[in-house]
């Protein structure tokens, strides 16, 4: 266990912005986290659960509570024929490439989500046609008091576009349990190397940020409205409408959440203006959730 007192949470998001957190606590077992739950929840103070930080936005005035993060101890894969086993912390392109090596496909066009397999499951994160639905099977999470662990699997999981019982329950997902399909290492290697292409021409990865801000509204696609609106390249501070691809909005440098958040306001304020639709961020604000 290692703990980070007023630890920079830029440090610990893809967005590279945000203050700092009063704690930072990384738990590498079972017993550990049910003890650090067990002790916010006795204490009642603030928490959130942080997975590799690629869907999350602290503001500028940090967090006053505790950061808990699952740490190397929870970066272990186990393969059992066509089922892989990931660890909460394991993250989601180490996950593709042992399947991969394993000879087991269909986490294919999963494989460039960046993040950690327990904040994808709890996003339900989807790609190319495909979702963390398709493949995972079980999921073993603790209650956020830290009494009890177990497993939940199939409707339990209530995974739907970009949710899962977890937004709501709070339960911490420790493993993962995945089944895959036999296929050859060949055909694997190819279908992602393909994904990976997609990704790298159609996204501003040379840029921090948290992908996709807004979730598809029904009928529509973000980045399109977002274009359409005429927003490409809009900026505040430092941060932008990509250019490359609307529905992202980067940090171009020296961005603060401040920012961020004044450039999400102002792109839901013109779509609603012109196309009447409400944008909704499927980024975790952490201001805003709590
Ligand atoms: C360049 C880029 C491209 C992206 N492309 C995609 C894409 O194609 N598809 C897509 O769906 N997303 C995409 N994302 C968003 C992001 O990668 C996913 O949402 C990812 O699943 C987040 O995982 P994480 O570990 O970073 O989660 P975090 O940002 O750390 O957390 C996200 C949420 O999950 C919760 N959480 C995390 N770990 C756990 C856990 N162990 N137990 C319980 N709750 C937990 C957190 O409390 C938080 O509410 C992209 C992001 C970037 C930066």
């Amino acid at each position: 266990m290692k703990i980070i007192e007023n630890c920079k949470m830029d440090e610990y998001t893809s967005f590279k912005v945000g203050g700092a957190s009063d704690r930072l606590i990384l738990v590498d077992t079972e017993e550990e986290l049910a003890s650090v739950m067990a002790e916010i929840a006795a204490s009642g103070t603030p928490y959130v659960v942080l997975g590799n930080g690629s869907n999350t936005l602290f503001g500028d005035g940090g967090f006053r509570g505790t950061v808990v993060k699952l740490g190397p101890g929870f970066d272990k894969i186990v393969v059992s024929g066509d089922r892989v086993t990931a660890f909460g912390a394991v993250l989601m392109r180490r996950l593709a490439r042992e399947a991969m090596r394993a000879g087991l496909g269909g986490f294919e066009p999963l494989s460039g989500i960046p993040g950690s397999v327990g904040g994808a499951v709890f996003m339900n994160a989807g790609a190319y046609g495909g979702e963390m639905k398709q493949v995972v099977r079980r999921v073993y999470a603790m209650k956020p008091d830290g009494s009890a662990a177990e497993w939940f699997s199939g409707d339990e999981l209530e995974l739907g576009y970009r949710h899962s019982r977890f937004k709501d329950t709070g339960e911490i997902i420790l493993k993962v349990e995945l089944e895959l399909e036999p296929k050859d290492v060949e055909e694997i290697k190819g279908d992602m190397d393909d994904f990976t292409d997609r990704r790298n021409s159609k996204q501003p990865l040379e840029f921090p940020s948290c992908g996709s801000f807004f979730k598809r509204p029904p009928g529509h696609f973000a980045g399109s409205l977002i274009q359409e609106a005429g927003l490409a390249g809009y900026t505040i501070g430092g941060a932008q409408v990509s250019e490359k691809h609307c529905g992202f909005l980067i940090n171009k440098g020296g961005a603060t959440a401040s920012d961020v958040l004044a450039l999400r306001d102002h792109v839901k304020k013109t779509v609603k203006e012109k196309f009447n639709v409400d944008l909704e961020p499927e980024v975790r604000i952490i201001d805003e959730i709590m």
